[in-house]
């Protein structure tokens, strides 16, 4: 008798092999991830294979100057932003050659960077899901929801920055 024939595997919902894709990071995207920390940097590429979505990185280190003027056009809300030290990367989504900066091309990629942190074991928050890093999550999607219910309970606008990724806190004080 062939047991190996019973279905467990549908009983245990065991977990799908992990579907990859052979995007790569172009000279630009690497020399943006120039002085990023290399766990952030580890964790980027890994996630660029699972993502469905091919993404660039177009921000890594960041000067002081950058930052103030970024402040001062709104387009950041602090002078202590990871992208100062190293520790937080922004993406872009790719439509074909084009940029899109449609929302759910984000969520795709933010799926794709938690699961690779989880492998790696780095914790990495992302823009729209500012509670808990990516890792205490079963989807960036919940992550985000999570995120921006927290916020609506609190009557406060959510700040979404779907391009951003930085390392925890936490885990990367410095
Ligand atoms: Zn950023």
């Amino acid at each position: 008798m062939k047991f190996s024939s019973l279905n467990f595997s549908s009983m245990f919902k065991k977990e799908e092999p992990m579907q990859t894709y052979d995007w790569k990071f172009g000279t630009r995207s690497k020399n943006k991830l120039e002085g990023v920390h290399p766990d952030l940097v580890e964790v980027a590429t890994l996630a660029l294979s699972y993502s469905s979505v091919d993404f660039g990185i177009t921000q890594g280190l960041r000067t002081e100057a950058e930052q103030k003027a970024l402040l001062a056009s709104k387009k950041s809300q602090t002078m202590k932003s990871r992208h100062l030290t190293g520790h937080a990367i922004d993406v872009a989504a790719y439509e074909g050659a084009n940029i899109t900066w449609n929302f759910d091309k984000y969520i795709v990629i933010a799926e794709a960077v938690r699961k690779a942190a989880i492998e790696k074991n780095v914790e990495v928050g992302w823009g729209a899901a500012w509670l808990l890093s990516l890792n205490y999550y079963n989807s960036a999607e919940e992550a985000y929801k999570a995120y921006v219910n927290q916020r609506k309970k609190e009557n406060r606008k959510p700040f979404i920055d779907g391009p951003h990724f930085q390392l925890s806190w936490n885990n990367y004080p410095k």
